[in-house]
């Protein structure tokens, strides 16, 4: 079985990102991200720094804001009102958990869909459906990134994708289709999952339950993508039984070092993309 490393992808994305923003340095254009910070959930904390480190590695600025977790919702609209109408912002990243007393649907919403790099808006997810210039959301655009890498066509393909969320089921399947491969959706109440499976060329799988899936429901030959991150016994595991597939699939993405080890970078290709949309004479 082949092992559809991320690291592999994410790195012929960032060497091509690169190749582009080196380019426009000679241009002395300056790329902003703004990283919206609200309260003091850990994850998001992390997720920030990271994204941070990340897009200044990269040659990005970041115009980073931590607001307190006693934060009023006028405030946290102002810094999104300020940043939709900044000309040197390209992207932004409101992180999620927001505190309880932001309406963060009402906040996500508020975001210029020109910049919503994680297609998070009704806007951004809106446009896209119709084929029109938007942002879909980064960890189905890793997906996609995969199976294009390794070059693995889809058209004409029996996909299952299991999960209906709307970060990463909907639209993974949605992309899919676009890109005519034959979709399936499955979720908590498909009746028999293991049966869908198994009429499957590619399985996507993004559940959140630890080896909810395994080689016994997967047809020989098929392509396994896997979403999901869990803990399992103090390990990170996917959705994915992934040795059970060994001698039965004829690849997969591991876990980790799949699916999100390619997100980051997708997410800043964004950024650039936002930047070419907005100055098109580049
Ligand atoms: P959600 O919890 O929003 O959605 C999970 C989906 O799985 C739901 O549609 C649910 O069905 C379905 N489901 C739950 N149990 C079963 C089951 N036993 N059989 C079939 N379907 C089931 O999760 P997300 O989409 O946000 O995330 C999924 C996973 O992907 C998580 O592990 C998350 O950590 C990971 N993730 C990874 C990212 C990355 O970069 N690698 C990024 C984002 C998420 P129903 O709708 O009926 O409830």
């Amino acid at each position: 079985m082949k092992e559809l490393r991320g690291k592999a992808v994410a790195d012929a994305h960032k060497a091509a990102l690169a190749k582009k923003l080196e380019a426009l340095a000679t241009k002395q254009v300056v790329i902003t991200l703004g990283i919206l910070l609200v309260g003091d959930d850990k994850a998001a904390h992390m997720y920030a720094h990271f994204m941070e480190k990340t897009a200044r590695t990269m040659g990005f600025a970041v115009d980073r804001r931590d607001l307190p977790a006693m934060a009023t919702q006028a405030e946290v609209e102002a810094v999104i009102r300020e940043w939709n109408a900044a000309d040197t912002i390209y992207g932004v990243l409101p992180l999620m958990p927001m505190p309880a007393q932001i309406d963060s649907e009402y906040i996500v919403d508020l975001l210029s869909p020109d910049k919503d790099l994680d297609g998070l808006t009704t806007q951004s997810i809106g446009r896209v459906i119709r084929g029109k210039r938007g942002f879909w959301p980064c960890t189905p655009r890793a997906c996609i990134a995969i199976l294009d890498h390794y070059d693995i066509p889809v058209a004409g393909k029996e996909v299952v994708v299991v999960g209906r969320s709307q970060v990463v089921g909907k639209p993974v399947a949605l992309m899919l289709l676009d890109r005519n491969a034959t979709v399936t959706i499955c979720h908590s109440r498909t009746a028999d999952l293991a049966a869908k499976l198994k009429q499957a060329d590619i399985v996507i799988a993004a559940v959140g339950k630890a080896h909810v899936i395994d080689g016994t429901m997967i047809k020989p030959g098929a392509v396994v993508i896997d979403v999901g991150i869990n803990e399992l016994d103090g390990h990170t595991v996917g959705d994915v039984n992934y040795a059970s597939l060994d001698g039965i699939a004829s690849a997969a993405t591991p876990v980790p070092g799949g699916v999100g080890s390619v997100t980051t970078t997708i997410l800043l290709e964004g950024l650039c993309e936002a930047y070419y949309a907005r100055n098109v004479d580049c």
